[in-house]
């Protein structure tokens, strides 16, 4: 099948595909799980249907779903890697929501007690070496299949 303008111009559609790298941290047949390169906190990582949809309002209801069981997943492996104070699930749909990338994905945010983490952020880039790493530990919690 031949890509739509937006699916050929899509980052996270060309990370489904292998053209750009990523720190992947669980690939199923629906979903792909990596690190977010400027993440807001320590293991910031997104999730993403493999199928192209926009936003929320275009989302699949298997896609979301499925988007959703692989979120919890990663959440419980953030969790039992590094222990946040707490945790968000957070979905972002146009500019004043912040979506930067027109490709539905959940981010899970590990939280930590005055983190000053506000809901709009600005993109900075992140420490890759340090986003490897966890990545590397979250990854192996998560085959662990919690
Ligand atoms: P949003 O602002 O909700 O659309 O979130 C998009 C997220 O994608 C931002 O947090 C970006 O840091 C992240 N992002 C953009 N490009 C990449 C990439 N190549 N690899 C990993 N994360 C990315």
């Amino acid at each position: 099948m031949t890509d739509t303008p937006a699916q050929a111009e899509c980052i996270f559609c060309k990370i489904v595909a292998g053209q750009i790298p990523c720190f992947k941290l669980h690939e199923d047949d629906d979903t792909l799980a990596f690190m977010d390169i400027n993440p807001v906190n320590e293991g910031h990582a997104l999730i993403i249907p493999k199928a192209h949809f926009e936003d929320v309002y275009a989302v699949s209801d298997a896609a979301i779903a499925a988007t959703a069981a692989t979120a919890a997943r990663v959440a419980r492996a953030a969790r039992a890697v590094l222990a946040p104070e707490g945790l968000n699930l957070l979905q972002c749909n146009g500019p004043a929501a912040a979506q930067s990338v027109q490709h539905f994905h959940m981010h899970v945010i590990p939280r930590r007690i005055d983190d000053g983490l506000a809901m709009n952020w600005a993109i900075v880039p992140g420490d890759m070496d340090a986003i490897a790493k966890t990545a590397d530990r979250l990854r192996a919690e998560i085959e662990k299949g919690r």
